[in-house]
């Protein structure tokens, strides 16, 4: 996060050499305000959307969006390769973000060079391709893009799907939780009091909370997902001293969270939970953890799978492969969420097969980049001639 500019210049020249018009879309720090957005962590100055448009009047237009931020590379030591440098192997491309998500820009980027190549002037309705940032954190970018009009009557975007379609995605939530102790010398440990085993005492009443989501909430579009709401504890700090008592312990978490609740609901929800674990504890009782909203406030969403956009890339899926890609929903989110619930778009995920994403070895498929550019171009010169 922040460091997004040389790769958004990167994908400006792309765009231009496929005859699109490139524009800037700066976001700015009152975007945090909007009812819709994720809390931001940093400021937006000189921080921007690269927005590309081409075509002409035709009736239909499409918009195809990738998210140019990567997660961080936690432990590059564990990587077989340098997390941040690209290294081509076995057919694959290993690397952060190669997976999730720069093959996709590849893939779109390919596909309208393939379709202009074979069908010339054909490819060229209006269609805008549009780079954002900070999908991973709180979908700012794309909710800016959107807010500012940046919209079609259909939306691809092409995240890595293991070349099917996925239409939909869980609620989720970021919140930091703040655990005070009782700092000491590590002599008199026994009569301070550990904020670290404090944040553990937590967990019981969090994962109870996790399983009533898990049990309560059945939701048909995630129906193949074994467990669609996890409740995951990210980060934990505290301490920087083996003989003292420290005196906070940190936590960041990310929820998962069924697609009735708004993100109000599942913030209240949480905070019960965090709650209820301060009721059967001396300490925490006195003490309650403090939790800060941070990051992602993202509505669960599901494009219905009889949506006709759905039909379209299916169908020019099965043209290129032989048969038809299956559909799916998972227990995370992208921001098809924005248009599908908030402006009223047909939105999907189509991309190619990543293995590992946000986990060590990332890694793309580099044949999958072209098999779904055979995909995306065919839908293209579809769209424009149907
Ligand atoms: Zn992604």
């Amino acid at each position: 996060v922040g460091h997004e500019h040389d790769a958004l210049v990167v994908l400006e020249s792309q765009l231009e050499r496929l005859g699109f018009e490139v524009d800037r879309l700066a976001l700015d720090d009152d975007f945090a305000d909007d009812p819709l957005a994720g809390v931001p962590s940093r400021s937006y100055a000189g921080r921007f959307d690269v927005v590309g448009h081409r075509g002409g009047d035709a009736k239909r237009s499409l918009l195809l969006n990738g998210h140019i931020d990567v997660v961080p590379a936690e432990e590059p030591g564990l990587w077989t390769t340098d997390p941040f440098t690209p290294v081509r192997r076995d057919g694959w491309l290993w690397g952060r973000g190669a997976g999730d998500m720069k093959a996709g820009f590849a893939m779109g980027t390919l596909a309208i060079r393939a379709a202009d190549a074979v069908s010339p002037g054909a490819a060229q309705g209006p269609l805008t391709f549009l780079g954002v940032i900070e999908e991973e954190c709180t979908g700012n970018g794309t909710l800016a893009a959107a807010r500012a009009g940046l919209l079609a009557d259909a939306v691809v975007l092409l995240e890595p799907t293991d070349l099917n379609v996925m239409l939909g995605g869980v609620g989720v939530l970021w919140a930091d939780l703040e655990i005070d102790g009782f700092a000491a010398h590590a002599e008199s440990a026994d009569r301070a009091v550990n904020p670290i085993e404090v944040a553990l005492r937590l967990m019981p009443s969090l994962r109870r909370f996790e399983e009533y989501m898990n049990t309560s909430f059945a939701d048909p579009v995630f129906e193949a997902v074994e467990q669609p709401y996890n409740l995951n504890i990210g980060v934990i700090h505290a301490g920087d001293w083996p003989s003292s008592v420290p005196p906070i312990a940190r936590m960041r978490l990310r929820m998962g969270y069924p697609r009735e609740w708004t993100p109000d609901e599942a913030e209240s929800r949480l905070r019960a939970a965090v709650a209820s674990a301060g009721a059967a504890d001396a300490w925490l009782a006195q003490h309650p953890a403090r939790l800060r909203c941070t990051g992602f406030r993202a509505e669960g969403y599901a494009l219905p799978a009889s949506d006709p956009l759905v039909k379209a890339v299916s169908r020019a899926h099965a043209d290129a492969h032989g048969a038809l890609p299956s559909t799916f929903a998972l227990g995370s989110t992208t921001d098809a969420r924005y248009y599908v619930n908030n402006f009223d778009r047909p939105a999907l995920c189509y991309g190619p097969v990543a293995r590992d994403i946000h986990g060590v070895d990332e890694r793309v498929e580099l044949a999958s980049i072209v098999r779904g550019a055979k995909t995306l171009a065919r839908f293209l010169l579809r769209w424009w001639s149907a």
